[in-house]
């Protein structure tokens, strides 16, 4: 079974995104020797693109009902929401079962539950978090905006709202006029929204999450670049990893933090975690000239816009499930320029860059979060799906706890790597 560390003995963390790097500095904090590593450059994979926002209102796992009745109509778009290559198809067949494993009635209630347990508590495990990086002023506690054309879509999604809301999320029904007391731009089109207050967001989460990196640092902690190639073994512990450049590093624990990467440290250890890319794209226009104060979802377009520093906005979402390392397909970040426009009016698109990021998904919703129970001292957080960025505090919180032998305040069982 996993041990509990002794106070300042030596973790190494592998993956610096943001969810290696909150834990690395959670870590850190508890008083820990830690050694984060990372193949690159810190946060420059999939944490460095993604849409900012700390999602606390996204309880319900993606496998719902409601969106696999929309799936169907999405698949004939090469050019919507989602899209399939399907020369992948065999691969991610696995993948795909589990996923409508997860839709089950019975099993979407438990999830929900799960996910809000997590998400309950984000706010307050970025506060401290925050407070000690010294980010406050990167952190925009505005809530969002959810834009309905009409009533009647509205009224679609109103069942998914109201689920939200049972699972302890406020949120508040918008009319026209409400909506532009709070976003005056917003195009006629959009007749209605939900807006939930506790809802945040960070200008650019590449600089947040350099931020938490920059905070480690200062707290004491080391950084190597290089690439893990195994985890190391002895009498029957995880006691380091061998690496390409560095050879053998040692320590009492290791936490696999690496994204969609991570299946290669559970293979090593004969664990099968349905790890696959949900592929994602963002558009950022630095000069786009566009004022807006809050989050702007829009639920049919499954696309957001994130307001950046001096009216720039980066345009985020779509799902594309393929291999990690296919070519990416332009075409489905520029198709966000239109939809935008049709929301917030006309833009500058000089500076304009794209960029593509893997979502780290398992089928059913929940990130992996715990020890690998038949590996002591080797922990693994991944999975994190589209709520890495959200969720980074609250697993380097909850990993910290299983670390030092407390009892995390919240049963973990649901997030346990065993449960594949
Ligand atoms: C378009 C888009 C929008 C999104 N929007 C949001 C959002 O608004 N809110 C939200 O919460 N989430 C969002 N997400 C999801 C979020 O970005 C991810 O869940 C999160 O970034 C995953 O973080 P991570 O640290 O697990 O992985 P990553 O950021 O991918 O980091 C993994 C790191 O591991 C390193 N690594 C891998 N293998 C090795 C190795 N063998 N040795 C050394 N290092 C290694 C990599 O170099 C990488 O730096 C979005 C994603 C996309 C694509």
């Amino acid at each position: 079974m996993a041990q509990a560390l002794a106070p300042g003995e030596n973790v190494i963390v592998v993956g610096a995104g943001v969810v290696g790097i909150a834990i690395a500095l959670q870590l850190r904090l508890a008083g820990f020797g830690v050694t984060l590593l990372d193949r690159g450059e810190p946060a420059m994979e999939t944490s460095y693109g993604n849409a900012g926002a700390f999602a606390i209102s996204d309880v319900i796992p993606l496998a719902e009902p409601g969106v696999l009745r929309k799936v169907p109509g999405w698949m004939l778009d090469p050019l919507g929401p989602l899209a399939l290559r399907w020369r992948y198809l065999p691969t991610l067949a696995p993948w795909l079962l589990r996923f409508l494993a997860a839709s089950r009635p019975s099993r979407v209630a438990t999830l929900t539950r799960d996910l809000s347990a997590l998400l309950g508590r984000v706010n307050t495990d970025y506060a401290a978090l925050i407070e000690r990086a010294g980010l406050a002023h990167l952190w925009r506690r505005h809530g969002n905006l959810t834009l309905y054309r009409n009533q009647q879509e509205f009224d679609a999604a109103l069942p998914a709202w109201e689920e939200k809301r049972r699972h302890g999320v406020q949120w508040q029904a918008l009319s026209r006029n409400e909506l532009l007391e709070r976003e005056p731009l917003l195009a006629e089109e959009w007749q209605c929204a939900v807006q939930v207050p506790a809802w945040s967001h960070v200008d650019d989460p590449y600089l947040f999450s350099r931020g938490l990196f920059d905070a480690f640092i200062r707290e004491g902690g080391r950084f190597v670049q290089d690439e893990v190639l195994a985890t190391l073994q002895q009498d029957g512990r995880t006691c380091g990893v061998e690496t390409a450049s560095h050879g053998q590093l040692h320590a009492a624990a290791v936490v696999i933090a690496c994204g969609v990467w991570s299946d290669r440290f559970a293979r090593q250890h004969q664990y099968r975690i349905p790890l696959e890319s949900e592929r994602g794209y963002h558009v950022n226009l630095p000069m786009a000239g566009v004022k807006l104060h809050h989050f702007i979802q829009c639920a049919s377009e499954s696309f957001v816009i994130l307001p950046m520093a001096n009216g720039g906005l980066r345009l985020a979402g779509t799902v594309e499930l393929a291999h990690r390392d296919a070519a990416p397909d332009w075409r489905r970040a520029h198709i966000l320029l239109d939809k935008a426009r049709r929301i917030v009016g006309d833009f500058s698109t000089e500076g304009m860059t794209v960029w593509m990021g893997n979502r780290p998904s398992l089928p059913d919703t929940l990130p992996i979060i715990g020890s690998a129970q038949q590996q002591p001292g080797l922990w693994f957080a991944t999975g994190h799906g589209h709520l890495g960025l959200t969720l980074a505090a609250t697993t380097a919180v909850l990993l910290s706890d299983m670390l030092q032998g407390k009892t995390p305040t919240l049963d973990m069982q649901p997030y346990r790597m065993s449960r594949f």
